[in-house]
């Protein structure tokens, strides 16, 4: 690890002028930090400590919604009562996610801008080649182990999955993330690798995430985060879907349908195509069955991960059949 300094910020417009200074970074639960600068993938020449603002703990939930401060504890938010209630998937995606220690340490921010596991990124001591960490030197991972890594919004640069449980909750739900002035889908502020991969987020120098601002919908009221992994011990998603219904008066008949992938993808997946094929239909397991392929349109594979195409589509019908069966 090398030499830095260390700023604490006082106010959230002094951490975003100190963040627009050359080599800054947010420093706020660190449980990810501070393993990526011990790996000597993150290097920041200021690291400014956000953990003492006011006010960014703060979880509002009413009818219309819910805003969650950046700073709220990953564990506040997954026990929270209302959260419980109006957005289920939101606090099953949290409680499935890292461990206690770190979900009582780890910030719903720094949760949406953890970077990827692949294990390639991670270790530039045995990898020199990585499009992510080094524009333009390559990718160790294609022609590599690449059975943690993504099927879906991959380039030729990249192959790396998005790792987050939390974000692909928001993304089924249309979560607003709040950068100060500027707000952003969720959606649209983590970014496809492309020729680009190094820029993971629309994030701007001199901009954090403030908050996150949740529709409240009778989906999100009804909904439910299934996570597949290789040991229900801490452990990072092999598949997961966040799936969200609403039935029209008949309890059967699906009104509107939200379903997002995780643990396939360079970014949290929204899965229109599911969506549009089951809304109006009458819940029933063979439709669901023939629907929930569409989950992995287009998906390309890099041998190792092809798993994932099956095992997705599964998880997919198995979270969406469970809703059916409390409606
Ligand atoms: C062993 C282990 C297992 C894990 N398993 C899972 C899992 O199964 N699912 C899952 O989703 N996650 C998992 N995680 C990741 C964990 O959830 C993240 O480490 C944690 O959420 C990061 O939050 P933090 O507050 O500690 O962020 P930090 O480590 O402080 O920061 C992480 C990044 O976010 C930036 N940042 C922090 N706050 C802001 C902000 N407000 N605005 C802009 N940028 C900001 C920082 O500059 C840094 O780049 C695991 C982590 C570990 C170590
Ligand atoms: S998959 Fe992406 S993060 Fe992994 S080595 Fe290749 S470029 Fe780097």
């Amino acid at each position: 690890m090398r030499d830095f300094s260390y700023l604490r910020a006082t106010s959230t417009d002094a951490a975003r002028q100190a963040a627009a200074l050359p080599g800054a970074m947010l420093l706020a639960g660190g449980t990810t930090l501070i393993d990526l600068a011990k790996c000597g993938v993150a290097e920041p020449e200021t690291l400014v400590d956000i953990t003492h603002l006011e006010g960014l703990d703060r979880i509002d939930v009413n009818e219309q919604g819910a805003t969650i401060g950046a700073l709220a504890r990953m564990s506040h938010v997954a026990d929270h009562a209302d959260i419980k209630s109006r957005f289920p998937a939101i606090s099953e995606a949290l409680w499935q996610a890292a461990s206690a220690q770190i979900r009582n340490m780890a910030t719903i921010g720094g949760n949406l801008m953890q970077r990827t596991r692949c294990p390639y990124f991670r270790d530039p001591a045995n990898f020199s080649a990585c499009n992510k960490r080094e524009p333009g030197s390559g990718c160790s991972a294609i022609g590599g182990v690449t059975r943690g890594h993504a099927v879906l919004g991959t380039s030729e640069a990249c192959i790396a999955m998005y790792p987050g449980d939390l974000a692909t909750a928001l993304v089924a739900f249309d979560a607003v993330v709040h950068l100060g002035e500027r707000k952003l889908l969720v959606d649209d502020f983590f970014l496809l690798p492309g020729t680009t991969p190094d820029r993971e987020h629309a994030i701007e120098p001199g901009e954090m995430i403030t908050a996150i601002e949740i529709p409240g919908s009778a989906a999100a009221r009804r909904s439910t985060y299934l996570k597949i992994r290789d040991r229900q011990s801490y452990e990072f998603a092999a598949a997961s879907a966040a799936v969200g219904i609403e039935f029209e008066a008949d309890g059967r008949t699906i009104r509107d349908l939200r379903v997002a992938l995780g643990g396939i993808a360079t970014k949290p997946w929204r899965a229109r195509a599911v969506e549009e094929a089951l809304r109006g239909k009458v819940l029933e397991s063979e439709t669901v069955r023939a629907a929930r392929l569409l989950a992995v349109e287009g998906a390309v594979d890099h041998g190792a991960n092809h798993y994932k195409i099956e095992l997705a589509p599964r998880v997919v019908a198995r979270a969406i059949l469970k809703l059916g069966e409390t409606a």
